[in-house]
């Protein structure tokens, strides 16, 4: 562990992949609003997705739906559970056409893929198909979570990172890395470069929910924690530089 202001230790450089999936909450796509989607911020994460394709990577995207609709804030206001969830999961959906026509209009190829068919809108999920989209260099949207409620989109983006055999799950947050406490919050939080799963569970370390950490632990997949907010900051990873910090088994 080192404090913000260290720079990146070589042990902890980001290793070269083929496939990796990439996490987006739903809020980082609302820019300054305080509600939906802000086109510039939407653009933004586009163009960072599109230098990684670039970069001759097989890419996955998993969108959150917190920007529109989350369950659990629908069920404190009455609403039954399941209801609120599988509104969560249509939301996530939206968010995906979305961050699929920033894409497409940058000229690479995309699918969006649904765990909840919606044939009219979007595919089905098939994890054969999607492979098969992935090797010919199309970029895998994954919209409706895992398509059950009482889920979140962090386990949808570490099954679907399990599934497609990626070899890391990148997780853009507000922040450059895993910190003890909210930097925004704390100055003195001190941050991680390099974390365990199970430290992460153990202390309740904000990266994602208990069941997708365990998940991603159980498959030994490598999460990747960045932030959204820097220009260029996801291909600077991938190149080799930036700030990030890396779970993983200890
Ligand atoms: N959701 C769900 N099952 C899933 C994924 C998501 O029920 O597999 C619902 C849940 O209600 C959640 C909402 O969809 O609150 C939006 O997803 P999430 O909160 O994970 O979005 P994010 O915080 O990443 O924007």
């Amino acid at each position: 562990m080192t404090d913000s202001q260290t720079d990146q230790p070589k042990s902890v450089e980001a290793p070269s992949y083929k496939r990796v999936l990439i996490k987006i909450s739903g809020e980082a796509l609302m820019g300054t609003q305080q509600f939906g989607l802000h086109p510039p911020t939407v653009a933004g994460i586009a163009e960072q997705v599109v230098a990684l394709h670039d970069l001759g990577l097989e890419i996955c995207l998993v969108i959150g739906g917190g920007n529109i609709f989350r369950g659990l804030q629908g069920s404190a206001q009455g609403m039954e559970r399941t209801t609120a969830d599988y509104m969560g999961m249509l939301a996530t959906v939206m968010n995906a056409l979305g961050m699929q026509s920033a894409i497409e209009s940058r000229g690479v190829d995309t699918r969006v893929i649904s765990a909840i068919p919606m044939d009219q809108v979007c595919e089905p999920y098939i994890r054969r198909r999607a492979v098969r989209h992935l090797e010919k260099g199309r970029v895998c949207i994954f919209a409706a979570g895992t398509g059950n409620p009482y889920f979140t989109t962090d386990t949808a983006a570490t099954l679907r990172a399990s599934e497609m055999s990626c070899e890391a799950l990148f997780k853009g947050t507000q922040v450059d890395g895993v910190y003890d406490s909210d930097p925004k919050t704390n100055p003195d939080a001190k941050r991680y470069d390099q974390v365990s799963y199970d430290v992460v569970l153990r202390d309740n370390l904000k990266v994602m929910d208990a069941a997708a950490i365990a998940l991603a632990r159980d498959n030994r997949l490598p999460i990747i924690v960045f932030s959204l907010g820097e220009p260029g900051g996801l291909p600077a990873i991938l190149r080799g530089e930036g700030r990030f910090t890396l779970v993983e088994p200890s």
